[in-house]
Protein backbone atom coordinates (compact mmCIF):
# COMPACT_ATOMS: atom_id res chain seq x y z
CA UNK A 1 0.00 0.00 0.00
CA UNK A 2 1.10 3.44 -1.02
CA UNK A 3 0.18 5.49 1.90
CA UNK A 4 -1.57 9.18 1.97
CA UNK A 5 1.30 9.99 3.91
CA UNK A 6 3.41 8.02 5.45
CA UNK A 7 4.46 10.27 9.20
CA UNK A 8 6.00 8.06 10.94
CA UNK A 9 8.82 7.50 8.17
CA UNK A 10 8.63 11.17 7.22
CA UNK A 11 9.74 11.97 11.28
CA UNK A 12 11.94 9.14 11.61
CA UNK A 13 13.85 10.76 8.39
CA UNK A 14 14.92 13.33 10.55
CA UNK A 15 16.55 11.09 13.31
CA UNK A 16 18.51 11.16 15.54
CA UNK A 17 18.11 15.07 15.66
CA UNK A 18 14.53 14.77 16.56
CA UNK A 19 14.79 12.97 19.22
CA UNK A 20 17.83 14.84 20.61
CA UNK A 21 15.86 17.86 20.37
CA UNK A 22 12.87 16.62 22.64
CA UNK A 23 15.72 15.28 25.18
CA UNK A 24 17.54 18.96 24.94
CA UNK A 25 13.59 20.07 26.39
CA UNK A 26 13.11 17.29 28.90
CA UNK A 27 16.29 18.32 30.46
CA UNK A 28 16.27 21.72 30.72
CA UNK A 29 13.76 21.61 33.31
CA UNK A 30 11.69 24.80 31.28
CA UNK A 31 8.87 23.55 28.82
CA UNK A 32 7.29 27.11 27.91
CA UNK A 33 7.87 30.28 26.60
CA UNK A 34 11.57 29.72 26.73
CA UNK A 35 14.62 29.70 24.69
CA UNK A 36 13.34 27.13 22.20
CA UNK A 37 10.05 29.27 21.05
CA UNK A 38 12.32 32.16 21.19
CA UNK A 39 14.93 31.01 18.94
CA UNK A 40 12.05 29.14 16.61
CA UNK A 41 10.23 32.23 15.97
CA UNK A 42 13.47 34.16 14.81
CA UNK A 43 14.61 31.38 12.82
CA UNK A 44 11.19 30.70 11.14
CA UNK A 45 10.65 34.84 10.34
CA UNK A 46 13.95 35.55 8.92
CA UNK A 47 13.48 32.43 6.49
CA UNK A 48 10.26 33.72 5.50
CA UNK A 49 11.37 37.61 5.31
CA UNK A 50 9.31 38.96 8.12
CA UNK A 51 9.79 40.88 10.92
CA UNK A 52 7.80 39.30 13.72
CA UNK A 53 6.55 35.80 14.60
CA UNK A 54 4.52 34.64 17.48
CA UNK A 55 4.66 31.40 18.30
CA UNK A 56 1.09 30.05 19.42
CA UNK A 57 -1.03 26.78 20.17
CA UNK A 58 -2.28 25.82 16.95
CA UNK A 59 -3.23 27.27 13.20
CA UNK A 60 -7.12 28.06 14.10
CA UNK A 61 -5.47 30.11 17.32
CA UNK A 62 -3.06 32.10 15.01
CA UNK A 63 -6.21 33.00 12.43
CA UNK A 64 -8.35 33.62 15.32
CA UNK A 65 -5.83 35.88 17.57
CA UNK A 66 -4.82 37.52 14.79
CA UNK A 67 -7.83 38.96 13.77
CA UNK A 68 -8.93 39.74 17.28
CA UNK A 69 -5.64 41.86 17.56
CA UNK A 70 -7.04 43.50 14.50
CA UNK A 71 -10.45 44.10 15.70
CA UNK A 72 -9.20 45.77 18.37
CA UNK A 73 -6.04 47.78 17.19
CA UNK A 74 -8.17 48.77 13.94
CA UNK A 75 -11.49 49.64 16.06
CA UNK A 76 -13.60 47.47 14.17
CA UNK A 77 -17.20 47.82 14.75
CA UNK A 78 -19.35 44.59 16.10
CA UNK A 79 -19.93 42.57 12.96
CA UNK A 80 -17.38 43.74 10.96
CA UNK A 81 -17.37 41.39 8.12
CA UNK A 82 -14.29 39.29 6.89
CA UNK A 83 -13.91 37.50 3.55
CA UNK A 84 -13.66 34.08 3.30
CA UNK A 85 -12.98 31.28 0.54
CA UNK A 86 -15.75 29.20 0.27
CA UNK A 87 -13.57 26.10 -0.12
CA UNK A 88 -11.48 25.60 2.70
CA UNK A 89 -10.65 24.32 6.00
CA UNK A 90 -13.35 24.95 8.57
CA UNK A 91 -10.87 26.65 10.84
CA UNK A 92 -10.66 29.59 8.31
CA UNK A 93 -14.25 30.91 8.92
CA UNK A 94 -14.30 29.25 12.54
CA UNK A 95 -11.93 32.04 13.27
CA UNK A 96 -13.78 34.57 11.92
CA UNK A 97 -16.57 33.58 14.59
CA UNK A 98 -14.79 33.23 17.43
CA UNK A 99 -13.29 36.48 17.07
CA UNK A 100 -16.92 37.86 17.30
CA UNK A 101 -16.56 39.03 13.89
CA UNK A 102 -19.18 37.87 10.69
CA UNK A 103 -17.53 35.80 7.78
CA UNK A 104 -18.86 36.35 4.28
CA UNK A 105 -17.99 32.93 1.76
CA UNK A 106 -16.71 34.12 -1.45
CA UNK A 107 -16.64 31.66 -4.49
CA UNK A 108 -13.16 30.06 -5.67
CA UNK A 109 -11.86 30.13 -9.22
CA UNK A 110 -10.05 26.85 -11.15
CA UNK A 111 -7.04 26.03 -8.66
CA UNK A 112 -9.75 26.69 -5.80
CA UNK A 113 -8.26 29.54 -4.76
CA UNK A 114 -9.56 33.32 -4.07
CA UNK A 115 -9.43 35.63 -6.87
CA UNK A 116 -9.84 40.00 -5.99
CA UNK A 117 -12.65 39.56 -8.73
CA UNK A 118 -14.89 37.01 -6.73
CA UNK A 119 -13.99 38.91 -3.17
CA UNK A 120 -15.08 42.27 -4.55
CA UNK A 121 -18.67 40.50 -5.35
CA UNK A 122 -19.38 39.93 -1.80
CA UNK A 123 -17.65 43.27 -0.51
CA UNK A 124 -20.16 45.55 1.33
CA UNK A 125 -19.44 48.77 3.99
CA UNK A 126 -19.24 46.62 6.85
CA UNK A 127 -16.31 44.31 5.08
CA UNK A 128 -13.18 45.12 7.11
CA UNK A 129 -10.77 42.33 6.13
CA UNK A 130 -10.66 39.56 3.46
CA UNK A 131 -8.34 36.12 4.11
CA UNK A 132 -6.96 34.29 1.13
CA UNK A 133 -6.16 30.63 1.75
CA UNK A 134 -3.17 29.11 -0.44
CA UNK A 135 -5.09 25.82 -0.55
CA UNK A 136 -3.44 23.02 -1.81
CA UNK A 137 -0.14 24.74 -0.55
CA UNK A 138 -0.97 27.02 -4.24
CA UNK A 139 -0.23 30.15 -3.50
CA UNK A 140 -3.53 32.75 -3.61
CA UNK A 141 -2.86 35.57 -6.30
CA UNK A 142 -1.54 37.96 -4.04
CA UNK A 143 -0.42 41.26 -5.73
CA UNK A 144 -4.05 41.65 -7.18
CA UNK A 145 -5.70 40.66 -3.67
CA UNK A 146 -3.25 43.16 -2.15
CA UNK A 147 -3.81 46.04 -4.38
CA UNK A 148 -7.48 45.46 -4.79
CA UNK A 149 -7.91 45.09 -0.57
CA UNK A 150 -5.66 48.42 -0.29
CA UNK A 151 -8.05 50.36 -2.64
CA UNK A 152 -10.96 49.69 -0.57
CA UNK A 153 -9.28 49.91 3.03
CA UNK A 154 -9.64 46.51 3.88
CA UNK A 155 -6.85 44.16 5.84
CA UNK A 156 -5.41 41.05 4.20
CA UNK A 157 -4.49 38.07 6.72
CA UNK A 158 -3.34 34.99 4.54
CA UNK A 159 -4.59 31.65 5.57
CA UNK A 160 -0.66 30.50 4.94
CA UNK A 161 -1.12 26.31 7.09
CA UNK A 162 -0.69 24.69 3.74
CA UNK A 163 1.50 26.90 2.36
CA UNK A 164 4.88 27.15 4.41
CA UNK A 165 7.21 28.18 1.63
CA UNK A 166 5.04 28.43 -1.29
CA UNK A 167 5.78 31.76 -3.50
CA UNK A 168 4.47 34.27 -5.52
CA UNK A 169 6.74 36.41 -7.55
CA UNK A 170 10.03 35.72 -5.28
CA UNK A 171 8.29 36.61 -2.50
CA UNK A 172 7.29 33.84 0.03
CA UNK A 173 3.03 33.73 0.94
CA UNK A 174 3.04 35.31 4.63
CA UNK A 175 5.01 38.14 4.03
CA UNK A 176 2.24 39.85 1.53
CA UNK A 177 -0.40 40.15 3.94
CA UNK A 178 -0.86 42.66 6.94
CA UNK A 179 -0.41 39.57 9.12
CA UNK A 180 -0.35 35.45 8.27
CA UNK A 181 -1.40 33.09 9.97
CA UNK A 182 0.93 29.16 10.30
CA UNK A 183 -0.39 26.22 11.41
CA UNK A 184 2.44 23.27 12.35
CA UNK A 185 -0.12 20.38 13.06
CA UNK A 186 1.42 17.12 12.16
CA UNK A 187 0.63 16.53 8.76
CA UNK A 188 1.56 20.01 7.69
CA UNK A 189 4.70 20.73 5.24
CA UNK A 190 5.92 22.12 8.43
CA UNK A 191 4.34 19.84 10.86
CA UNK A 192 5.11 19.40 14.62
CA UNK A 193 4.37 16.64 17.35
CA UNK A 194 1.29 17.74 18.06
CA UNK A 195 -0.39 21.23 18.26
CA UNK A 196 1.65 24.37 16.71
CA UNK A 197 0.93 27.65 15.10
CA UNK A 198 2.23 31.43 14.67
CA UNK A 199 1.07 34.66 13.40
CA UNK A 200 3.73 36.61 11.57
CA UNK A 201 3.74 40.00 10.81
CA UNK A 202 5.87 43.22 9.87
CA UNK A 203 3.54 44.89 12.33
CA UNK A 204 5.53 45.58 15.86
CA UNK A 205 1.55 46.62 17.28
CA UNK A 206 0.13 43.62 16.09
CA UNK A 207 2.60 41.18 16.87
CA UNK A 208 2.80 42.55 20.43
CA UNK A 209 -0.83 42.17 21.04
CA UNK A 210 -0.83 38.63 19.70
CA UNK A 211 1.76 37.80 21.84
CA UNK A 212 -0.43 39.58 24.86
CA UNK A 213 -3.87 37.73 23.68
CA UNK A 214 -2.30 34.61 23.45
CA UNK A 215 -0.84 35.00 27.03
CA UNK A 216 -3.89 35.53 29.34
CA UNK A 217 -3.74 38.91 28.31
CA UNK A 218 -0.79 39.98 30.12
CA UNK A 219 2.17 42.15 29.50
CA UNK A 220 3.53 41.89 32.39
CA UNK A 221 2.98 38.98 34.89
CA UNK A 222 -0.45 39.35 36.77
CA UNK A 223 -1.46 42.26 35.26
CA UNK A 224 -4.29 41.64 32.63
CA UNK A 225 -5.12 44.39 30.06
CA UNK A 226 -7.45 42.27 27.96
CA UNK A 227 -9.34 38.93 28.27
CA UNK A 228 -7.03 36.56 27.08
CA UNK A 229 -6.45 32.74 25.84
CA UNK A 230 -4.08 30.03 27.06
CA UNK A 231 -2.15 29.75 23.24
CA UNK A 232 1.44 28.80 23.55
CA UNK A 233 3.79 26.91 21.17
CA UNK A 234 5.66 25.02 23.87
CA UNK A 235 9.56 23.88 23.96
CA UNK A 236 9.25 20.49 22.94
CA UNK A 237 7.19 21.95 19.63
CA UNK A 238 9.73 24.49 19.08
CA UNK A 239 12.45 22.55 19.48
CA UNK A 240 11.34 19.64 17.12
CA UNK A 241 10.14 22.44 14.23
CA UNK A 242 13.51 23.98 14.65
CA UNK A 243 15.09 20.65 13.33
CA UNK A 244 12.30 20.10 10.76
CA UNK A 245 12.38 23.81 9.52
CA UNK A 246 16.14 23.56 8.42
CA UNK A 247 15.12 21.14 6.31
CA UNK A 248 11.82 22.30 4.88
CA UNK A 249 13.64 24.20 1.21
CA UNK A 250 14.64 20.55 0.47
CA UNK A 251 11.42 18.84 1.70
CA UNK A 252 9.12 21.35 -0.50
CA UNK A 253 11.79 20.86 -3.66
CA UNK A 254 11.45 16.99 -3.32
CA UNK A 255 7.28 17.63 -3.10
CA UNK A 256 7.49 19.93 -6.37
CA UNK A 257 9.24 16.99 -8.12
CA UNK A 258 6.53 14.59 -7.06
CA UNK A 259 4.10 16.80 -8.72
CA UNK A 260 6.60 17.29 -11.53
CA UNK A 261 6.17 13.47 -12.34
CA UNK A 262 2.14 13.23 -11.84
CA UNK A 263 1.99 16.04 -14.05
CA UNK A 264 3.36 14.33 -16.99
CA UNK A 265 2.76 10.66 -15.74
CA UNK A 266 -1.17 11.28 -15.54
CA UNK A 267 -2.62 11.19 -18.94
CA UNK A 268 -6.42 9.57 -18.11
CA UNK A 269 -9.03 11.71 -20.26
CA UNK A 270 -11.00 11.52 -16.41
CA UNK A 271 -9.11 12.99 -14.26
CA UNK A 272 -8.04 17.42 -14.42
CA UNK A 273 -4.85 17.75 -12.96
CA UNK A 274 -3.79 20.86 -10.79
CA UNK A 275 -2.78 23.81 -12.41
CA UNK A 276 1.05 24.77 -11.52
CA UNK A 277 1.77 28.62 -13.02
CA UNK A 278 5.18 29.85 -13.48
CA UNK A 279 5.43 32.86 -11.05
CA UNK A 280 3.28 31.09 -8.67
CA UNK A 281 5.63 28.55 -6.89
CA UNK A 282 3.25 26.07 -5.15
CA UNK A 283 4.73 23.45 -2.04
CA UNK A 284 1.82 20.57 -3.12
CA UNK A 285 0.81 20.24 0.30
CA UNK A 286 -1.37 18.49 -1.19
CA UNK A 287 -2.09 16.61 -5.39
CA UNK A 288 -5.33 17.84 -6.10
CA UNK A 289 -7.08 15.73 -8.74
CA UNK A 290 -10.25 16.77 -9.93
CA UNK A 291 -12.63 13.78 -11.46
CA UNK A 292 -16.25 13.54 -12.18
CA UNK A 293 -16.26 9.88 -11.19
CA UNK A 294 -14.25 10.26 -7.75
CA UNK A 295 -15.51 7.66 -5.64
CA UNK A 296 -14.98 4.74 -8.54
CA UNK A 297 -11.34 6.18 -9.26
CA UNK A 298 -10.52 6.16 -5.38
CA UNK A 299 -12.21 2.15 -5.09
CA UNK A 300 -10.13 1.32 -8.22
CA UNK A 301 -6.40 3.52 -6.92
CA UNK A 302 -7.43 1.39 -3.21
CA UNK A 303 -7.17 -1.89 -5.19
CA UNK A 304 -4.40 -1.12 -6.94
CA UNK A 305 -2.80 -0.38 -3.44
CA UNK A 306 -2.90 3.19 -3.50
CA UNK A 307 -4.40 5.29 -0.60
CA UNK A 308 -6.26 8.79 -1.20
CA UNK A 309 -8.04 11.21 0.69
CA UNK A 310 -11.02 14.02 0.10
CA UNK A 311 -9.77 17.59 0.95
CA UNK A 312 -12.88 18.64 1.28
CA UNK A 313 -15.88 16.88 0.66
CA UNK A 314 -17.71 20.10 1.66
CA UNK A 315 -17.80 23.89 0.70
CA UNK A 316 -18.01 26.13 3.95
CA UNK A 317 -21.67 26.94 3.07
CA UNK A 318 -22.35 23.09 3.48
CA UNK A 319 -21.22 23.03 6.90
CA UNK A 320 -23.95 22.83 9.51
CA UNK A 321 -22.05 24.63 12.50
CA UNK A 322 -21.25 27.39 10.51
CA UNK A 323 -24.57 28.61 9.05
CA UNK A 324 -26.01 30.41 11.92
CA UNK A 325 -23.14 33.06 11.43
CA UNK A 326 -22.23 33.66 7.81
CA UNK A 327 -23.77 37.06 6.04
CA UNK A 328 -24.44 34.91 2.62
CA UNK A 329 -25.19 31.13 3.84
CA UNK A 330 -27.30 30.80 1.32
CA UNK A 331 -24.88 32.24 -2.33
CA UNK A 332 -24.56 29.46 -4.54
CA UNK A 333 -20.47 28.97 -5.28
CA UNK A 334 -20.67 26.38 -8.47
CA UNK A 335 -16.59 26.63 -8.55
CA UNK A 336 -16.17 25.86 -4.76
CA UNK A 337 -18.99 23.08 -5.33
CA UNK A 338 -17.28 21.35 -7.92
CA UNK A 339 -14.48 20.81 -5.57
CA UNK A 340 -16.18 19.73 -3.24
CA UNK A 341 -17.64 16.91 -5.13
CA UNK A 342 -14.45 16.17 -7.86
CA UNK A 343 -11.59 16.64 -6.05
CA UNK A 344 -9.16 13.47 -5.11
CA UNK A 345 -6.01 14.22 -3.37
CA UNK A 346 -3.36 11.80 -4.29
CA UNK A 347 -0.50 10.84 -1.63
CA UNK A 348 2.66 12.99 -1.49
CA UNK A 349 5.37 13.83 0.58
CA UNK A 350 9.14 14.19 0.55
CA UNK A 351 9.57 10.42 1.06
CA UNK A 352 7.93 9.87 -2.21
CA UNK A 353 9.71 7.96 -4.75
CA UNK A 354 10.07 7.92 -8.73
CA UNK A 355 8.52 4.60 -8.79
CA UNK A 356 5.87 4.83 -6.75
CA UNK A 357 4.57 7.80 -8.75
CA UNK A 358 5.20 5.98 -11.63
CA UNK A 359 2.97 2.95 -9.93
CA UNK A 360 0.66 6.04 -9.07
CA UNK A 361 0.16 7.25 -12.40
CA UNK A 362 -0.23 3.86 -13.94
CA UNK A 363 -2.94 2.86 -12.15
CA UNK A 364 -4.62 6.05 -12.64
CA UNK A 365 -4.17 5.50 -16.72
CA UNK A 366 -5.85 2.24 -16.42
CA UNK A 367 -9.03 3.42 -14.75
CA UNK A 368 -12.08 2.77 -16.92
CA UNK A 369 -15.65 3.29 -15.95
C1 LIG B 1 -4.73 23.05 9.14
C2 LIG B 1 -5.43 24.29 8.74
C3 LIG B 1 -5.85 25.25 9.68
C4 LIG B 1 -5.88 25.01 11.16
O1 LIG B 1 -4.70 24.59 11.72
P1 LIG B 1 -4.71 23.78 13.11
O2 LIG B 1 -3.29 23.84 13.54
O3 LIG B 1 -5.20 22.40 12.82
O4 LIG B 1 -5.62 24.51 14.05
C5 LIG B 1 -6.37 26.44 9.20
N1 LIG B 1 -6.50 26.68 7.89
C6 LIG B 1 -6.16 25.77 6.96
C7 LIG B 1 -6.31 26.11 5.51
C8 LIG B 1 -5.63 24.53 7.35
O5 LIG B 1 -5.30 23.64 6.41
Amino acid sequence: MIPFLPLQSVNASFEPQLSQAVQRVVQSGWYLLGEECKAFEGEFARWLGVSHCVGVGSGLDALTLALRAMAGLYHWPAHAEVIVPDMTFVATAEAVVLAGLVPVLAEVDDNALLTAENAEKVRTARTKAVIPVHLYGHPADMPTLCEWAGQHGLVVLEDAAQAHGAEVGGKRVGCWGHAAAFSFYPGKNLGALGNGGAVVTDDAGLARQVRTLANYGAREKYRHEVLGVNSRLDEVQAAVLRVKLARLDADNEARRQAARLYAEGIRSPHVVKPYQGDTQRSVFHIYPLRCLHREALARHLAAQGVETLVHYPRTLSQQPALQPYVANPAEPHPHALCWAVQELSLPISPLLTANEVSHICEAINQFNL
